[in-house]
């Protein structure tokens, strides 16, 4: 049996390790608070549940979905992006139902990019930014996100070379895992270095509705120029507690949704008609579950600052996103920190340098665990202060 060079020459699966690990302090009967996962622990809210039974027992919902999605979720795409973005898209030629941002994000790269070309991918980053890339035989070029850019990447100090031969470009704020956010003037930027280079911009926007403190993310398809040059990819998950649904959408320049298109209609056959119904509930109905569940992440969010503060770990507490973004104490490693944390306060958090390289010296802490659950995460990390 032989295997694909694609998949043997996979990075190591960092977190395959920090799952033994785990494993191994439970089975010793230690209560493990898991911050790792960024996983909605939540339900789903009712009105969504529902507005699904419904549909499963259709039996028009039954066959074969359309590849390009239900016309009737793209239109509450349409409408909700109008409602929610101030952007203005034809729901039929400018919108793509997806299984999930995830799978759009993986394959995406088989629309534009051929064996060779180059792609630049944050780092830290979602791993899959660099493993689409991979699949579809191109070269992923890191783009280093540093706290002194405001984890933003510095476009300038990529070389000339490497922009002869990159095609795409992957951004995604709010971010994972940093929690950093984007400034309009931040897409105006990467509209007018995609235009001058040429290249297909992807904004990866699954927390764009999962803000804090009167915030609003500002969206790359609202940038002027932006429909130019980009799509935009939207996820269901972690707005409305979805992330076992598999729904997302694309959004954006019309020839782009279109070979993007065709790369999935050679792949996938789209996504039950039952959930993209339940997902026009999602879209169309009022927001105030997402309101709701924003105040919540907020509440755990400042409980982990404040906690992380007095044992002398200073995290800027986030505007986005369900993630802390905690510098390492001096001495440690991010890999040492976790396992201190792990084995002597039974936390678990994930080493920043298992979203890439650039990531080391941080902790992502994903505020996925009530509230009381991350204050007893708190009273068990003073426990250890004296090694911090
Ligand atoms: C969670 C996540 C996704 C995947 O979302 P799905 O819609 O569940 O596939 C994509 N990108 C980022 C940055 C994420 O954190």
């Amino acid at each position: 049996m032989s295997y694909s060079e694609r998949i043997l020459t996979l990075p190591p699966y960092l977190f395959a390790a920090i799952d033994e690990a785990k494993k191994a302090i439970i089975d010793k009967g230690v209560d493990v608070i898991d911050l790792g996962v960024g996983d909605p622990d939540r339900p789903t809210p009712p009105h969504i549940v529902e507005s699904m039974v419904t549909a499963v027992r259709d039996p028009k919902n039954h066959q074969y979905p359309s590849y390009v999605g239900l016309l009737e979720f793209r239109a509450a795409v349409a409408e909700w992006l109008k409602k929610e973005k101030g952007v203005t898209v034809d729901p039929k030629t400018q919108v793509l139902s997806l299984i999930g941002s995830k799978e759009g994000v993986a394959h995406v790269p088989f629309a534009f990019i051929n064996p060779g070309d180059i792609v630049l991918c944050p780092n830290p980053g979602y791993p899959v930014y660099s493993i689409g890339t991979k699949f579809a035989c191109g070269i992923p070029y890191d783009m280093p996100l540093l706290a002194k850019n405001n984890f933003l990447p510095d476009y300038d100090a990529i070389p000339k070379d490497v922009l002869k031969k990159a095609k795409l470009l992957f951004i995604n704020y709010p971010n994972n895992p940093t929690g950093a956010v984007a400034t309009p003037e931040f897409f105006a930027k990467t509209v007018a270095f995609a235009k001058e280079n040429n290249l297909v911009v992807v904004h990866d926007n699954a927390y764009s509705e999962m803000v804090f403190d009167g915030y609003k993310a500002p969206g790359f398809l609202e940038t002027p120029g932006a429909m130019d040059v980009g799509i935009e990819l939207f996820s269901m998950s972690k707005t409305y507690n979805m992330t076992g649904w598999r729904l997302g959408f694309a959004a954006g320049n019309k020839d782009l949704i279109a070979a993007f298109g065709k790369v999935k209609s050679n792949i996938d056959s789209g996504v039950f008609d039952a959930i993209q119904r339940a997902g026009v509930t999602a879209l169309t109905s009022s927001q105030q579950c997402v309101y709701e569940m924003n105040a919540v992440y907020k509440e755990r969010r400042d409980s982990l600052v404040a906690g992380l503060k007095s044992i002398g770990i200073d995290a800027v507490p986030q505007k986005a996103t369900f993630y802390l973004w905690a510098p390492v104490p001096k001495g440690y490693t991010s890999m040492e920190f976790s396992k201190l944390l792990l084995e002597e306060a039974g936390i678990v958090a994930t080493p920043g340098n298992g979203f890439g390289a650039s990531g080391e010296g941080f902790l992502r802490f994903a505020l996925t665990k009530e509230v009381d659950r991350i204050n007893e995460a708190v009273e068990r990390m003073k426990k250890i202060k004296s090694k911090i």
